[in-house]
């Protein structure tokens, strides 16, 4: 019972974290709110490993890529977009590529898409300093297009690379573009969504992306059952 009602009381959050108005939670007179939802800490991996990660973080940052010119993308960036978060994060996003407030900021997911992934990840009951988000190409495609092949191609062993030194435990694929570089499909997000694939023997879970649950919130129940799935995962 317990269980239900935190599992009831999660959608909740999660439907008003993402914007909905209407929901009432206020608790019956004489009763307190129950608790936010909590999950296990999700950089339970020891410090030492941590600080290593980070380092290995860095140096691919700035050794590796640096001020990159390997493909067409870089001609217009302003600043590169390499990724955010707990370098031990359990739970890794993965997006498409900068819009234009993450090249300005050189953050991803800072703009209106990004707000939306704040409140999913605070609905799943964890902190954005505690995941670790980064996207397929790491400079800001004009006009916002998705990333052509050749950009993908440029950028993905980065991508790859961050992963193998978080070693997430799960990794959520935001939209088409994310989850068919990871799982090298060329199968919509719609088809894809909701069932675990692997990469590398990492389980993904593809989803909508938020920028997509903008135009229609009317998925966003889509994505909430996939992130129950995912915690499920991570419990
Ligand atoms: N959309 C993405 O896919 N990534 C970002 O960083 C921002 C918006």
């Amino acid at each position: 019972m317990d269980d239900l009602r935190r599992q009831v009381r999660q959608q909740l959050l999660f439907h008003q974290e993402m914007g909905v108005t209407w929901l009432d939670l206020t608790s019956p007179a004489g009763t307190s709110a129950a608790p936010a939802p909590t999950m296990p800490p999700i950089s339970s991996k020891d410090a030492i490993a941590g600080t290593e990660r980070a380092a290995a973080l860095e140096d691919l940052r700035v050794s590796t890529i640096g001020d990159c010119r390997r493909c067409k993308l870089c001609l217009g960036r302003n600043k590169i977009v390499f990724g955010d978060g707990s370098a031990s994060a359990r739970l890794m996003f993965v997006g498409e590529g900068p819009g234009s407030d993450e090249d300005r900021q050189g953050l991803p997911f800072v703009g209106r898409a990004g707000q939306l992934l704040n409140q999913i990840i605070k609905a799943m009951g964890y902190r954005r300093e505690e995941v670790y988000i980064a996207n397929v190409v790491k400079c800001r495609p004009p006009d916002n297009r998705a990333p052509q092949p050749d950009e993908t191609a440029a950028c993905t062993p980065f991508l790859f690379r961050q992963i193998e030194i978080i070693k997430p435990e799960v990794i959520v694929a935001l939209g088409s573009p994310a989850a068919q570089a990871l799982l090298e499909s060329s199968t919509g997000i719609t088809k894809l969504r909701g069932t675990f694939r692997e990469f590398r023997g990492i389980p993904v879970m593809p989803t909508f992306h938020p920028a997509y649950l903008l135009r229609n919130p009317a998925a966003k129940k889509d994505v909430w059952e996939d992130m129950q799935k995912v915690m499920a995962r991570l419990a």
